[in-house]
């Protein structure tokens, strides 16, 4: 793919679709009242390296020079392929927002009335926004070509997603005991899943 339409196709996806569906929660989230907050000094460091890969690079990339240097080509069904996956990645992200409404924060952590939602996208998988997030850094390696830009996003999210997944899911435990204790056995992590009989 052309590197000009790439960076046009990225800046479209990732960028602008990130902030207008995550704008309003960040808005929402500043507004309510926290029951109990599990963030650690590690979580605040990863979420500003992931930041960092997962966007202050490819937009210094797309809007300077800096990276030139890491430029390679990518063959274009590969770019293709990579639109596709953004383009599923935001709309998992948006429906994610969605379903988990109110209830979402930036890090570990229990609103006031938290509520388990257990329905729409959270039926079958249990993380779908960090499903949305690893297919965003993986579109991002596809369709970006460069190496710095492209590969920036995945170290600091794979970090991340594996350092907070079971420690969100023990902090859903303690909450919500039982009733999630059931869930988790229903649904899969971030594919639905495999129902064998
Ligand atoms: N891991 C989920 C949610 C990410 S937002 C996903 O990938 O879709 C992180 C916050 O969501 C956590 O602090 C936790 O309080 C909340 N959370 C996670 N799963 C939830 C669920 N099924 N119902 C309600 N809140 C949930």
């Amino acid at each position: 793919m052309n590197p000009f339409v790439a960076k046009i196709v990225f800046v479209l996806g990732f960028v602008v679709a990130i902030f207008i569906i995550r704008a309003p929660h960040i808005q929402a989230h500043r507004r309510a009242a926290i029951r109990a907050q599990r963030k650690t000094r590690a979580d605040t460091v990863l979420l500003v390296l992931a930041s960092v890969g997962g966007f202050l690079v490819p937009i210094l990339y797309v809007f300077t020079p800096l990276f030139s240097f890491a430029d390679y080509a990518i063959p274009v069904w590969i770019g293709l392929l990579g639109v596709a996956i953004l383009i599923a990645a935001d709309w998992v992200f948006w429906k994610s927002h969605r379903d988990l409404g109110r209830n979402w924060s930036p890090t570990l952590e229990i609103r006031e009335n938290h509520q388990l939602i257990t329905e729409g996208i959270y039926q079958r998988i249990r993380h779908p926004m960090y499903l949305s997030l690893w297919l965003l850094v993986f579109a991002q390696a596809m369709i970006l070509p460069n190496y710095v830009a492209g590969f920036a996003g995945l170290l600091p999210f794979g970090i991340l997603y594996f350092l907070r997944v079971d420690r969100e899911e023990r902090m859903m435990l303690e909450q919500f005991g039982s009733a999630y204790e059931d869930y988790r056995c229903k649904t899969g992590r971030l594919f639905p899943k495999l129902r064998i009989r």
